[in-house]
């Protein structure tokens, strides 16, 4: 997509940080870090969500996540990473471009990890009900 900034950054028209080109996948750290060494693991094809990837490039994603997992937690010597992928507007996806987030964690780094509640017994087994019934094998 011409006016994809990812896109334009995996065709190298825009500069960016890289870490890794696979042919497949671009990895660059994000401009605007939570934690220095925050990185995105991008297809180089344009697809908007993890739902419109083909099932097939999503198993070669998990690939080169653990890939650059594994040198980002290294190469900033963080004691642990979070793994993370905003899919729609709703759940904060700001770049409609198909991208997970790598963000190297240290103890007391100050970051919050997102809390649960504790829910309705009868709420949780009707969600279950409702997601059950679009299972496809
Ligand atoms: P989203 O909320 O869509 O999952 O996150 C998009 C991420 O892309 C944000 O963390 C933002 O800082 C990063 N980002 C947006 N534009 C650019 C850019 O032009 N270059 C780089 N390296 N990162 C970007
Ligand atoms: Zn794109």
């Amino acid at each position: 997509m011409d006016d994809c900034v990812f896109c334009r950054i995996a065709k190298g028209e825009l500069p960016c940080e890289k870490v890794y080109d696979d042919g497949k996948f671009v990895a660059f750290l994000d401009i605007s870090p939570v934690n220095l060494g925050h990185t995105l693991v991008v297809p180089k094809e344009h697809y908007e969500t993890l739902l419109d990837m083909p099932a097939d490039l999503v198993a070669d994603m998990s690939q080169a996540l653990k890939l650059v997992a594994s040198m980002v937690k290294n190469g900033t010597k963080a004691e642990g990473f979070n793994l993370m992928m905003n899919n729609y507007e709703a759940a904060g996806q700001v770049v409609p471009h198909a991208h997970m987030h790598i963000v190297p964690r240290f103890k007391g780094d100050g970051l919050k990890n997102w809390q649960g509640k504790k829910a309705d017994k009868d709420d949780l087994s009707s969600v279950k009900e409702d997601i059950v019934s679009f299972m496809q094998i």
